[in-house]
């Protein structure tokens, strides 16, 4: 999962990007993940790293937009990412899958595709929802990053 030490500027309007533009940007796994509805390998490098996350805040890894935090982070032992509720209800939205099963969750700023919500599985949070979602699209920014490691500039 990228990572970054400051909080990236939010998209102030939504974003909208040809095909080739976001496969320019994107990384291959992103790309497929985000623009062509894929699922990530369960249990992988990325949910290794997600498990490991401290208090902090993801971000859409294509346009920025703060869509999850750690408050609302759970262990469902799904091998994906897992949370309960959007940290910024705003910037997520779902819609039913064509073959009506499945919810997919898609960011409201650029239309990645995050994952799949499911309801009413009996886990003991708030909601009983769980928004499974693909850690590749996530970017990570750790609560208080700034104020650590100030010689961050003089040592690699
Ligand atoms: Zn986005």
């Amino acid at each position: 999962m990228s990572t970054s030490e400051e909080p990236p500027a939010q998209p102030e309007k939504k974003v909208t990007k040809s095909d080739a533009d976001w496969k320019k940007e994107l990384t291959p796994e992103q790309y497929r993940v985000a623009r062509q509805s894929g699922t990530e390998m369960p249990n992988g490098e990325v949910y290794q790293q997600f498990k490991k996350q401290g208090s902090g805040t993801y971000y859409c890894v294509a346009c920025n937009a703060k869509l999850f935090s750690s408050k609302e982070k759970f262990d469902a032992r799904c091998g994906w990412p897992s949370f309960y509720d959007p940290a910024n209800a705003k910037n997520v939205k779902t819609l039913m899958d064509p073959d009506g099963m499945r919810l997919e969750v898609r960011c409201n700023v650029c239309d990645a595709h995050l994952g799949h919500v499911f309801s009413g599985e009996g886990f003991n949070t708030p909601t009983d929802k769980r928004y499974c979602i693909n850690g590749i699209v996530l970017k990570f920014v750790p609560d208080r990053a700034t104020d650590e490691k100030p010689d961050s500039k003089t040592k690699k």
